[in-house]
């Protein structure tokens, strides 16, 4: 734990949003978010949701931040910024400020040493960018995965940075805090972020690494349908091993994760994953999925599966198929049943 320094300042504010992402901040630590806020040394200006100030007293601190009376650590933004009607962005309004979230967003990032987005609409437009969209939705600095967004392709933080996408619907809160930590701290650069400006303390994984069906993966002993304990990838949608995240090896809510609640990975943390049609159903040509994992050429995986699929044990097999463990991995069994 550092000393807490209270030097760090944060604003968070909410855009087109569900609110999710605060939801998930706030199960943050056994001592909660506030507390950890202060063992950090980050003091938080605003929050809508969780402070006190509100009308006059928030536009103050806004006033205050936009005219440069009070530094601004990082500003956090949760939800797509909506520029329509007509580019205007007036279909999200800043309540009791007459000014839309497109205007404020442009008004203080300039502000900020880091600007942050928190979630996946904020980093590149996520489900209200969704098609139709007639509010005209993009992230801050991505409009899926094309660079732009509210704030344009060159922006940059008063310390060089680009907009930290914090992808994720909604994102671990471990990768808020953490990115909010060594951004407070001074030892967030470029290089701690990958292509499309998530912190690589999330995104040098894949969702898939750790997932509790990984035997089942390694053998394409599949499931066929929901509550079968096999691999979700062949048949039900899983695109973890295309999906950036951590999520199968630190808890989500004290454990758990996506593919161990028994859903699929539908890619949350990538851009443009909104656009998916049936999350739980795997698109393929000729009986192979399309889209293959990320992390091996495509021919390998090809000829492995097929390789693995004619090795697979009985036991696997069977218990892909089941909802719970019909075969035990009891010691020469499989041999002689073969
Ligand atoms: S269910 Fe998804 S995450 Fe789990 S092993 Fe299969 S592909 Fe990987
Ligand atoms: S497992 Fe996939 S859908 Fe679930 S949180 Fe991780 S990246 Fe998102």
């Amino acid at each position: 734990m550092t000393e807490a320094r209270d030097d760090f300042t944060l604003l968070w504010l909410q855009a087109g949003s569900c609110g999710g992402c605060t939801m998930a901040t706030l199960e943050r630590g056994a001592s909660g978010w506030f507390e950890e806020l202060r063992g950090f040394g980050i003091r938080l200006l605003w929050h809508p949701s969780v402070s006190e100030e509100t009308g006059e007293e928030a536009r103050a601190i806004l006033a205050r931040i936009e005219r440069g009376e009070e530094k601004l650590g990082a500003l956090c933004i949760e939800g797509s910024i909506l520029h329509g009607p007509e580019g205007t962005g007036l279909f999200n309004k800043l309540s009791g400020t007459g000014r839309s979230m497109l205007d404020w967003a442009r008004a203080l990032a300039p502000r900020a040493d880091y600007c942050v987005a928190v979630g996946s609409c904020a980093a590149f437009g996520g489900v209200p960018a969704g098609a139709p969209d007639p509010t005209d939705a993009s992230g801050l600095q991505y409009s899926g995965v094309d660079m732009g967004g509210a704030l344009g392709p060159d922006y940059r933080s008063v310390k060089g940075l680009p907009v930290v996408n914090v992808s994720g619907c909604a994102p671990h809160p471990g990768w808020i805090m953490e990115t909010l930590l060594a951004l407070s701290l001074g030892r967030f650069t470029q290089a701690d972020m990958d292509d499309y400006g998530r912190p690589r303390i999330f995104a040098d994984h894949l969702a898939h690494h750790g997932c509790s069906r990984n035997e089942f993966y390694e053998f394409k002993a599949s499931a066929e349908d929901f509550s079968e304990r096999g691999c979700l990838m062949e048949h039900l949608g899983c695109k973890a091993t295309q999906a950036v995240g951590d999520c199968n090896q630190r808890g989500w809510n004290g454990g758990g994760s996506c593919t161990q609640a028994g859903s699929t990975c539908i890619a949350c943390t990538s851009p443009s994953f909104e656009a998916t049609r049936g999350f739980h159903r795997t698109p393929k040509i000729g009986g192979i999925p399309v889209g293959l994992p990320l992390d091996m050429p495509k021919a390998w995986f090809v000829a492995l599966a097929a390789l693995s699929k004619s090795a697979t044990p009985k036991r696997v097999r069977e218990n892909a198929r089941s909802d719970h463990i019909a075969r035990a991995p009891t010691p020469g069994t499989e041999k002689k049943k073969t």
